[in-house]
């Protein structure tokens, strides 16, 4: 019977070529799809009032009843269809008049009686009723029902003909819809049905009805997330055999002893969650968040000692040459006085100067190894893998932190964002991960100011600069990154860059951008880190990692194209040293959304508040400020404001799979079905057993 869900939606009747193509432009191809296409609101009406009770609003939304005299149509103008008509009912009447719905003057008589809902408008001081509703049975809301669907439509597809089409769907395909969420979860979360939950969806009695629903769709949805997420983490649920780092006692001590500050105590605390993993057979799988500047590669310098004084070899992986470079610099002066033999991988390097560097990784010998994607690369080849770290994962994803675990046997898997990612975000992206937050920066440290400027006032801006570099300051302009054409970006930086050297030594303003080859990148970032150069002009590749303390300016241009937790990376770069950074955002926003993005920046500097602003703000499918992050679409659930859903579902999940590791069971079938219809080719691999 389930056939009739997946028969193609034109075979309903009543709905012709046309129509199904306007139904494709929503999505809608199958009749299944007609009952999950959700209404994003609801409409009251409310009880019914007397038209001279319903004059009496305007722009509320009213359901009245009368009779109706002059009906007529009228064309006034190419694209412009009305009709005309005059209710009446025992208190007086009211013009109703409906625009470019020319096939509704075949339903309408003169004298008929009508039930209708519409937002009363005042034309030349008269009210009159724009556009109501009709309630007859045609359309299936005849009676009373107090909540109206309203559904996300197309151009040409009216409100009405898309409800009464879903009505019939509901009606014929109901009974059909079996439940997703196996029995026992459902009663132990006290869910409703499934097909009470998506009719109601759609026609709730009333607002705690309509709740109840949401809340039953909104945790099947996260638990089809979080079920992929679970099978993707095989290892929860299985006996594991990892490694277990243990190092000598006594190392890590003589590791703090030589370093020139305290950890604070938020790194002490995610310190030692992580050796508590990694002294644990199961192996880690741990996300750290920390903002900017608040001390992640003193973490990341811990797990890899512990590696190596363990005996095993560790990686970490950065997503740019400039990254690498830089972590394996800091690294080295860590883990070198341990004894700890490093080494840096990238792709940019020499065959000579590659080749002992895969021969000491091959044989062991080198313990700790730092790159890019070139660690990713056939020929690279561990003896003893025991710790993977990758740092910014966003921009790695899933595919390839698995890639690079493959090359160990089941090795502690450590990921370190800056990108502060609400918790329950975190939870929603990297499911199959638990999370520290490194939630304190180092003491001394101020975060830099900030401040935005119309772009009228550019020249208090470029006036800051000029001040900066009389003081023997450095300066970053950044230009923002436009995702279709790299092409593009480089010709704004480029052009900025040229411009910039007529006002200034033209010596002392360098041009830094991803299109540059790599020892070029390498060369114009050594010379800003020595002071030769005073402005850095730049694309986004600076939005990771740099670490030049004198340099206290940041000018972003166009600072609205770029999402807030980008530009709060960026804004990260200056006032590393002693002295206080400025952040200045050049920016037009069109929309008072965007004022407000702005407006959230210059008040706060706490990275996790920026980036639940964001979130609110945009949405998580905007959230990153790319496409390629690749966050699941969820269509009822919301990962911010259903964090308590998301909790259950996640546990949930996790009992479930650790039960029944295949999904074989009966009552698991048609969640298996769902989980790869969603989650496909990944998550198959790992039902194959
Ligand atoms: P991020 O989390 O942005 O990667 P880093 O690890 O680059 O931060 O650290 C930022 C700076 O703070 C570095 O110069 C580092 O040496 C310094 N730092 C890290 N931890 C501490 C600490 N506990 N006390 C003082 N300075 C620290
Ligand atoms: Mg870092």
């Amino acid at each position: 019977m389930a056939a009739l869900l997946d028969r193609p939606v034109g075979k309903l009747k009543g709905v012709g070529p046309a129509r199904a193509r306007q139904l494709e432009r929503l999505g809608i191809t199958r009749v299944g799809h007609l009952l999950e296409h959700f209404p994003h609101r609801h409409d009251e009406p409310g009880a019914e009032v007397s038209l001279v009770e319903a004059a009496q609003g305007s722009g509320r939304l009213v359901r009245v009843q009368g009779r109706l005299l002059d009906i007529s149509e009228a064309r006034p103008r190419r694209g412009l269809h009305l009709i005309r008509a005059l209710l009446q009912d025992h208190s007086g009447a009211m013009m109703v008049v409906w625009f470019n719905q020319p096939y509704l003057a075949r339903r309408l008589q003169r004298g008929g009686q009508l039930s209708l809902t519409g937002r009363v408008e005042r034309r030349q001081g008269r009210p009159q009723l724009v556009n109501p509703e009709i309630h007859d049975d045609r359309d299936g809301t005849a009676g009373e029902p107090s909540f109206l669907p309203v559904y996300p439509t197309t151009a040409g597809l009216h409100q009405r003909g898309l409800r009464s089409l879903i009505r019939r769907a509901l009606d014929a395909g109901l009974s059909h819809l079996s439940d997703i969420v196996p029995p026992a979860v459902r009663t132990r979360n006290d869910l409703p049905d499934r097909d009470w939950a998506v009719r109601t969806l759609h026609y709730p009695a009333s607002a705690g009805e309509l709740q109840e629903a949401r809340r039953g769709l909104a945790f099947e949805e996260l638990f089809v997330l979080q079920t992929a997420l679970t099978l993707l983490r095989r290892d929860l649920v299985e006996v594991s055999d990892g490694y277990r780092h243990r190092p000598p006692a006594g190392e890590l001590d003589r590791f703090y002893g030589g370093l020139p500050f305290d950890p604070t105590p938020a790194q002490q605390r995610v310190i030692e969650e992580i050796l508590t993993d990694m002294a644990a057979a199961r192996p880690m799988h741990r996300l750290v968040q920390g903002d900017v500047g608040s001390g992640k590669t003193l973490v990341a310098a811990v797990a890899l000692l512990a590696a190596a004084a363990s005996g095993s070899q560790g990686t970490m992986m950065a997503p740019t040459e400039i990254l690498a470079a830089q972590h394996y610099e800091t690294l080295k002066q860590f883990l070198a006085p341990m004894g700890v033999r490093i080494a840096l991988l990238v792709g940019s390097m020499k065959r000579i100067d590659r080749a002992p560097v895969l021969d000491g990784v091959a044989a062991g010998e080198i313990q700790a190894v730092v790159g890019t994607h070139a660690l990713l690369e056939e020929n690279v080849q561990f003896d003893r893998l025991g710790l993977v770290v990758t740092d910014e994962q966003h921009r790695f994803g899933v595919q390839q932190r698995a890639r690079l675990q493959s090359k160990g046997g089941s090795p502690d898997v450590l990921v370190m964002t800056a990108t502060p990612i609400p918790r329950t975000l975190a939870l929603t992206l990297y499911g199959d991960l638990d999370v520290s937050v490194i939630d304190e920066l180092p003491p001394g440290r101020v975060p830099p100011a900030t401040r935005w400027l119309p772009t009228g006032r550019r020249a208090e801006a470029y006036g800051e600069l000029r001040r900066q570099l009389r003081e023997g300051r450095q300066v970053y302009v950044v230009c923002p990154l436009i995702d279709e054409s790299a092409a593009v970006d480089m010709k704004a930086a480029t052009d900025l860059h040229v411009r910039l050297q007529r006002h200034l030594p033209p010596e002392a303003v360098g041009l830094l951008h991803g299109r540059l080859p790599g020892a070029e990148k390498q060369s114009v970032l050594a010379a800003f880190r020595d002071g030769r150069i005073k402005v850095l002009v730049t694309t986004t590749v600076i939005e990771v990692g740099i670490d030049v303390s004198n340099a206290t300016l940041m000018i972003v241009e166009d600072a609205e194209r770029f999402g807030l937790a980008q530009l709060h990376q960026l804004r990260g770069r200056v006032g590393r040293g002693s002295r206080p950074g400025l952040c200045v955002l050049l920016a037009d926003p069109m929309t008072e959304e965007g004022r407000e993005r702005m407006r959230a920046m210059e008040a706060s500097s706490d990275g996790f508040y920026i980036a639940e602003r964001d979130l609110e703000l945009r949405g998580p499918g905007e959230f990153f400020g790319t496409r390629q992050h690749g966050l699941p679409d969820l269509r009822i659930a919301n990962p911010v404001r259903d964090v308590d859903l998301l909790q259950s579902a996640r546990e949930e999940a996790r009992r479930l799979v650790y039960e029944d590791p295949l999904l074989e069971k009966v009552q698991h079938a048609h969640l298996r079905a769902i989980v790869l219809d969603r989650y496909g080719e990944q998550v198959s691999l790992a039902l194959v057993g």
